[in-house]
């Protein structure tokens, strides 16, 4: 603990991303923001670093394509032989920024992808050399999933597990002696202020959660563990957020960051579009994140057309019956078809809707996924193959360290979905590459 006299300065940091790939699909550090908001609420200082709000190029829905800088792959990923690549700010213009700013009196580092834990070690690094003296508090999803390796490699001061906002709030003034001034009804109900958007110098699109969690179980999924439980917010009070952003900051393009925006749609989902309606808010909605097919019915699908949503992503991963219940029976076969069948019919087009397909399953065989593209393509619907990434602390991880050739206990950088973790003699890479190449051929 230390002593800060003045108003406490914190400055919030959002990595690059350190990877063969990587595009912006309304990437924003949503949390970090949250926290910046209840910080500023409670009568702190703090400014914003974003690393990845540097694109060269934008979309008509402002997705885009980051600046990246080519850079040495880490050590255990040497033989694979693609382009390794930080994405994001110049880091010449960042040090540039870094050195415009008053010294901070406490620093909050959010993260990722496990595997780009790369991007985080370095920005960390860089800040301490310009700010000797200010401690450091790592969170977000590799700091939650990879703990210990986290405190083990990081350096930073203390490593957050979990979602907490108010408990991050409680840390950072434990830490800097500082007295909060939130107000007791946001401390009483834990109701998050809106994020801290407004710290960005221009905004294009905003992301927002209407829900925390997923009631479901799928084996290859980790949100379980990073939200405990599941909740959601009250839809009129969604609706107020979603006009707060589209009138007083024009924004026209919003990114549902759910991982279960569909879960109960009566309760959730169709009073928060029949207010948006409504209201006559006009916005381009979207869900990078993919929804579920299983709730859609009629008039799910008409308001999703209506409402506003401009390309649906749907979360299929495999047709082989077996494999859908062994990984947790979100969507059967039947299922699916009746969902693509009330898209259609609401007004989408066979090319406007995009249906993952996991790739690489553990003891997954490369006939699956075949199959799996060709029962997507006959309803007439575009497949997008999703490579597996195995998340620590799911169900499916035991299997896949199992199968893996590569460490995947101890090195988050073998995650990574594009090294295709659990190749095997059913799966290999060569199998991949004519699948995908496949596909892209029509
Ligand atoms: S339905 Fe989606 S968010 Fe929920 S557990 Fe399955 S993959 Fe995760």
């Amino acid at each position: 603990m230390f002593h800060v006299k003045h108003t406490p300065r914190i400055l919030l940091l959002n990595p690059w991303i350190t990877d063969f790939a990587a595009y912006n699909f309304w990437i924003k550090p949503l949390g970090l923001l949250s926290i910046g908001s209840l910080l500023r609420e409670s009568g702190f200082r703090a400014t914003l670093v974003d690393c990845l709000n540097f694109l060269i190029k934008t979309n008509r829905y402002c997705d885009g394509k980051f600046f990246k800088t080519k850079i040495g792959k880490p050590l255990p990923l040497k033989s694979i032989p693609r382009n390794y690549s930080q994405y994001g700010i110049p880091e010449e213009i960042l040090l540039k920024r870094l050195s415009f700013l008053e010294e901070p009196d406490l620093i909050c580092v959010s993260s990722g992808m496990t595997y780009w834990y790369p991007g985080v070690f370095k920005l960390i690094e860089i800040t301490k050399k310009f700010f000797k003296k200010a401690p450091i508090i790592l969170g977000g999803i590799y700091a939650t999933l990879c703990y210990e390796h986290a405190q083990k490699h990081s350096g930073v001061d203390i490593v957050f597990k979990g979602r907490g906002e108010f408990e991050v709030l409680k840390l950072i003034s434990d830490l800097t002696s500082f007295k909060l001034r939130t107000p007791n009804s946001k401390l009483r109900t834990g109701e998050l202020p809106y994020p801290s958007f407004d710290l960005y110098p221009k905004l294009d699109y905003v992301c927002l959660a209407t829900t925390r969690g997923c009631p479901l179980r799928c084996t290859y999924c980790a949100s379980h563990f990073l939200t405990n439980g599941f909740s959601r917010r009250d839809p009129i009070k969604v609706v107020d957020e979603i006009e707060y952003w589209t009138t007083r900051f024009h924004v026209n393009n919003i990114a549902f960051y759910d991982d279960a925006l569909l879960i109960e749609t009566s309760k959730h989902f169709i009073p928060i579009m029949k207010e948006v309606l409504k209201r006559g808010i006009h916005c381009n909605f979207h869900t990078p994140n993919a929804i579920h097919i299983k709730e859609i019915d009629k008039e799910v699908a008409e308001l999703l057309f209506e409402g506003g949503f401009k390309a649906i992503r749907l979360g299929f991963e495999t047709s082989n019956k077996a494999t859908q219940i062994e990984t947790g029976g979100k969507v059967g076969n039947q299922e699916f078809k009746e969902a693509i069948k009330y898209l259609k019919r609401a007004g989408y087009s066979g090319e406007k809707m995009g249906v993952y397909i996991m790739i690489g399953l553990p003891g997954q065989r490369v006939g699956e996924v075949e199959e799996s593209i060709a029962f997507v393509k006959e309803a007439g619907v575009k497949p997008i193959l999703v490579e597996y990434s195995p998340i620590p602390h799911t169900t499916l991880f035991e299997k896949a360290k199992r199968m893996s050739k590569f460490d995947l206990e101890n090195e988050p950088l073998f995650h990574n979905n594009s090294i295709l973790p659990c190749q095997w003699d059913g799966f290999t890479l060569a199998d991949y590459k004519r699948v995908k190449e496949e596909l892209r051929r029509g």
